[in-house]
């Protein structure tokens, strides 16, 4: 079997979306699946829409979810140029080609693709003038997801414009001839261009390659597909907001695709082994914002300290107007550190952190008047405050690990003929001013001696 090459061929005119995304993924892993080589073609013919902000977007994008491409831009290969503005000569030459072989011809300026068959003259009511209609059996095409999709062309199409520009049938499927595209995997919103695709393999007398159409994204709520602008169906929006690459394309594997068992949480290694265009689904996928978020804190839960701790540090860098994050950016590193990992397994997403983490890093914490009524109005809580204060000042009191300080906490309760739940929640009302966050003898430990020591003072005063 030849060796398999797939290309994603983005057009730069927008932001990198979900959609773009998966389908430069799905070719990603069905080359890494056959060990075939995956191209990035940019089809920036639409002089007028591109942008080289929306290029720089494609690049970025692709390589922060580590879609890394073997041909294409920036890394060149035995194909290129891989821009189609760099490409005109090889269109020309081609459209020569279909000249000279009879199946291409000039008219009103454009340059047309010429159907081979019976042709007659019909008035279209519609368009409300004469056309030629050409008439030809339908193109049947094997699609390797959708199954035989049959389509019928009977007119003639224009494949250069009158200025001079080739139009997107054209360049397409020049390029895929050119750069010996073996399999097509793309949107099924170009499954209806793809009979003019098929009439032009042939007119070129090239064996059309395997096509592959994956099923639409639905949006969230509501019918109808995806668009670049409904709610969290940008890229860029996800980097920024802290998530985990490899969590969004874990996700975005089983838009459309799943391993043929119930499994969703799995290594790129192992998608990438089962990984196969019959496995892709027929039926439309619907995005679920709450199965992303689901799937990047199971993500986050399991990242080393070490990766976790740089995901918070460049997170807090960007929040610029947060107060809070820059606030914890300013604290001693290895007290960041700290305060980051007893968060780590009680977060959602990397975006909760400066409001989960503020009163570590400021002495002006709120205390929630709400929680304060409750918890002061059981019992003698500033007494269970004092006595807490006292035995943690002794000499031979324990900061360093959660199983000292509890044990601190159990014998004073003990000793008081207490439950630890009446030392608990003044304490953490006193040190964080709130009811909710890690456990009691983390949050005295991470906070540390001096810390401690002054806020209970405070509160009491
Ligand atoms: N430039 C086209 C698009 O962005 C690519 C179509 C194709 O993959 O053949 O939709």
């Amino acid at each position: 079997m030849s060796q398999v090459r797939v290309r994603f061929a983005p057009s730069p005119t927008g932001f990198f979306h979900i959609g773009s995304a998966r389908t430069a993924l799905f070719n990603w892993l069905y080359a890494r699946h056959t060990g075939g080589t995956f191209i990035l073609r940019i089809e920036d013919t639409d002089k007028e829409r591109n942008s080289e902000a929306f290029l720089n977007l494609i690049y970025d994008s692709m390589a922060w979810l580590g879609l890394n491409w073997d041909e294409g831009p920036k890394v060149g290969g035995a194909y290129g140029p891989y821009r189609q503005s760099e490409r005109g000569h090889i269109y020309k030459e081609y459209v020569g080609k279909l000249m000279a072989a009879g199946r291409a011809y000039e008219k009103d300026g454009a340059i047309w693709f010429k159907l081979l068959g019976e042709r007659h003259e019909v008035f279209d009511e519609h368009r409300k003038k004469t056309v030629t209609k050409v008439k030809l059996p339908p193109v049947v095409i094997e699609d390797q997801i959708r199954g035989r999709v049959e389509r019928i062309e009977d007119e003639d199409f224009v494949i250069v414009r009158s200025d001079g520009n080739p139009v997107f049938h054209l360049v397409n499927v020049v390029d895929d001839i050119a750069m010996n595209v073996t399999h097509i995997i793309r949107g099924e919103d170009h499954l209806s261009n793809t009979s003019k695709h098929v009439h032009l393999y042939e007119g070129f007398g090239v064996k059309p390659p395997a096509f592959a159409h994956i099923p639409l994204i639905l949006k969230q709520n509501g019918p109808g597909k995806m668009s670049k602008r409904d709610q969290g169906a940008l890229i860029e929006e996800y980097q920024r907001r802290g998530y985990l690459p490899e969590a969004l394309v874990n996700f975005l594997c089983l838009l459309g695709w799943n391993p043929g068992d119930d499994r969703e949480k799995m290594p790129i290694a192992e998608i990438i082994k089962l990984f196969d265009l019959p496995g892709v689904n027929q039926s439309n996928a619907r995005f679920d914002d709450k199965k992303l978020a689901h799937m990047n804190m199971a993500y986050l839960l399991e990242q080393p300290a070490d990766r976790f701790v740089t995901l918070a540090r460049e997170y807090f860098a960007r929040q610029t107007e947060n107060a809070a994050a820059q606030a914890a950016l300013a604290a001693d590193p290895a007290y960041f550190r700290e305060v980051m990992l007893l968060s780590q397994p009680k977060i959602k997403g990397v975006e909760e952190l400066p409001a989960y983490t503020a009163y570590f890093f400021s002495e002006t914490y709120a205390i929630d008047a709400k929680v304060k009524e409750k918890v002061m109005a059981k019992g003698d809580p500033k007494a269970r405050l004092q006595e807490l204060a006292a035995a943690l000042a002794a000499p031979e009191a324990n900061w360093t690990t959660d199983a000292a300080i509890e044990e601190t906490m159990k014998g004073l309760a003990t000793a008081k003929g207490l439950g630890f739940g009446d030392y608990q929640a003044v304490t953490r009302l006193a040190l964080s001013g709130t009811n909710v966050g890690p456990s009691i003898t983390t949050m005295i430990r991470v906070l540390g001696r001096e810390r401690v020591q002054a806020r209970i003072a405070r509160f009491l005063a």
